[in-house]
């Protein structure tokens, strides 16, 4: 038997609240789709199979347990990002390509209140916008690229916020003014990974936890090896994203690089008035390797980013933990905002995010077969698209491809990543350049 991995230290998030497993797959079983992955791409795929026909028999066979990935350790915002920033997309894909993405990614933000809402899913979420944070002149002029970006697309809710108007939104020692987009959610992601089960379960969707498929051949039906019975499918759906090479899947599409999060207990009345976060807005930063802060429901400060490493062989596990990122992060945050400088860490975690070279995720038919199909390469931005993802999945499972003929990342594979060592050298090359981007960049900022 593989070994059992602990998922409650995987963040705060998942160790917050008790859970109840699911038993493993015991025996052999047919089904009519089985679902490899128990994150939001599995569970959100599950969704709309039953929303499709509630007759299928839908199984989602987990490794670990559902949101011991990615989608258990997230920062929880829920964002229109795709690709880069919004000056990238325009500029990767041109107005008439990028609109239809944008907008697309716009109603996955909005669909996830919506399901949450509709389903009573209860997972914290507050719908408070998103701002980008400025900390040298540089970087102001970088956000208006970006507004203007967003109004080629005909978006022009978004605003630049500078002088005072920042300063009553945040109280930071570090930044100059702020990109406000409204459409962003933050939420609580190892309770919505938790209340997808409990919606799938209810309308007879069957999980099986520590329950790692071994070895996949695809056919009609596929075949499905676990350690302890085969599956039989007539449809699969692959829902691995990042763990993808555990499989097998995905090898040269992309690499799975570390994002790191630090965590503090609930901010104290005082400091919490200090820091003048009132609209508690999910905020990055506009450094190339971004900072991401959030509050959550009980006030703690959620502060991630800074560096993102990719480790050697496209390591998944057990890199969970980098004591100079932590260190980097903790600094940072003090340097941020003083009047936390007495503020506990009390958790750090990290986890790997599936990245393309391009910065675009890719949905499609593995391999050509027409009953298997996929979904990676979030890039980090995937608690929105994950909340359709399982839309396109069903479409294109079920003969309905043709809706997203207008989505250049749907039926399109990832441009190639080379094997190791190149791979490395490609990786960390790039994130090298980012960071020395950054530093060169921020010299002369405020600290
Ligand atoms: C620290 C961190 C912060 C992030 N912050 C944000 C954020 O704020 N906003 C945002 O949009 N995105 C963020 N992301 C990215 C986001 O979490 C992911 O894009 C999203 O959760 C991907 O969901 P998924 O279901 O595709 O993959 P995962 O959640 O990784 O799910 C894949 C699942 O497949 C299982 N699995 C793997 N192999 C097998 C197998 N052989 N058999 C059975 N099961 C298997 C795994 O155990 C895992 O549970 C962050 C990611 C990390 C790590």
């Amino acid at each position: 038997m593989p070994e059992r991995k602990e998922y409650r230290d995987k963040s705060w998030w998942l160790g917050a609240s008790p859970y109840e497993e699911s038993p493993p797959l015991s025996g052999d079983l047919e089904v009519d789709v089985a679902v490899v992955g128990g994150g939001f791409t599995g569970l959100n795929s599950a969704y709309y199979l039953k929303q499709h026909d509630p007759k299928l028999k839908v199984a989602v066979l987990e490794s670990e347990v559902i949101g011991y990935g990615a989608s258990g350790r997230n920062g929880g915002f829920a964002m229109t990002r795709l690709g880069w920033n919004m000056a990238y997309l325009v500029w990767a894909l041109g107005v008439e390509r990028a609109t239809p993405a944008h907008r697309f990614m716009l109603e996955c933000v909005r669909h996830t209140r919506e399901l949450t809402e509709r389903e009573k899913m209860d997972c914290d979420l507050e719908y408070n916008g998103l701002m980008v944070l400025a900390r040298t002149p540089g970087q102001m002029k970088s956000l208006e690229r970006d507004l203007h970006a967003y109004e080629k697309l005909g978006i022009k809710d978004c605003e630049i916020l500078e002088g005072g108007h920042f300063r009553e939104r945040l109280n930071s020692a570090w930044h100059i003014g702020a990109f406000f987009e409204p459409d962003t959610a933050i939420l609580n992601p190892a309770k919505l990974a938790r209340e997808y089960k409990r919606v799938n379960a209810a309308k007879g969707v069957e999980f099986y936890e520590r329950t790692p498929v071994t070895r996949f051949q695809p056919g009609r039906p596929c075949l499905l090896q676990t350690p302890s019975g085969r599956v039989r499918a007539e449809k699969v759906v692959l829902a691995v994203n990042a763990f993808g090479t555990r499989l097998g899947v995905f090898k040269n599409w992309y690499v799975p690089m570390f994002t790191y999060i630090i965590m503090s207990e609930p901010i104290p009345e005082r400091a919490y008035q200090e820091l003048g976060w009132t609209r508690r807005e999910g905020i990055e930063d506009k450094r190339q390797l971004v900072h991401y802060l959030r509050l959550t429901a009980d006030n703690r400060l959620v502060f991630g980013g800074r560096d993102a490493p990719y480790f050697y062989g496209n390591a998944t596990e057990g890199r969970e933990s980098h004591a100079a990122i932590f260190q980097g992060l903790e600094a940072d945050l003090r340097g941020m905002f003083p009047m936390l400088k007495d503020l506990k860490i009390t958790h750090r975690w990290g986890g790997p995010v599936a990245c393309t070279l391009l910065f675009f995720p890719s949905f499609g038919y593995w391999q050509g077969q027409e009953n298997v199909a996929y979904a990676m390469g979030y890039c980090g931005h995937g608690v929105a698209l994950s909340s359709s993802a399982g839309k396109i999945i069903t479409d294109l499972l079920y003969g309905r491809a043709k809706k997203y003929e207008d989505l250049f990342f749907v039926l399109h594979r990832p441009v190639y990543i080379p094997p190791e060592p190149l791979r490395y050298a490609l990786a960390n090359g790039i994130r090298l350049s980012l960071r020395a981007f950054d530093t060169i960049t921020e010299r002369n900022a405020p600290r």
